[in-house]
């Protein structure tokens, strides 16, 4: 990531046209078997590192839904890639969108502790404001 999306999610998909990556789908396009909830890309997640503050959870109205997960690098590559929570894209050419093959951008200014704690983004929202 990257940004999860956790069960306190009502579904209303206000953030998905907020994303600049593409990377929020209804639950319905969910890469979940059974996924119940609006899902994050963590493939295509780039923490909206260019902007201010998170589009997804500046706009989200279920304070506490969207938490920090661990940046998308190759030294995170096993959380991401051997999660339940994901199902990360297998691309035609390039095999596995795994954090080796393609990482993402991430935000620095939040800590490894603080993405461990899955703190909510709209929390860390608070402090830069
Ligand atoms: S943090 Fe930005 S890039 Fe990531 S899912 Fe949210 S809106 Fe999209
Ligand atoms: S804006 Fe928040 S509550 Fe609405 S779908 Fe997105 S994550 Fe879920």
């Amino acid at each position: 990531m990257a940004v999860m999306i956790t069960d306190l999610c009502i579904n209303c998909d206000a953030c998905i046209d907020e994303c600049p990556a593409t990377a929020i789908v209804s639950a319905d396009a969910s890469p979940l078997g059974e996924g119940e909830y609006t899902y994050v890309k963590p493939e295509k997640c780039i923490e909206c590192v260019d902007s201010a503050v998170p589009k997804c959870a500046d706009v989200c109205p279920t304070e506490g839904c969207i938490v920090w997960d661990m940046p998308y690098t190759s030294e995170f590559n096993d959380h991401f890639v051997e999660s339940d929570n994901y199902v990360i894209r297998v691309h035609k050419k390039k095999g596995l969108m795994s954090p080796e093959v393609s990482p993402r951008p991430y935000r620095e200014s939040i800590s490894l502790e603080q993405r461990e704690d899955q703190v909510s983004v709209g929390e860390t929202l608070k402090l830069y404001n």
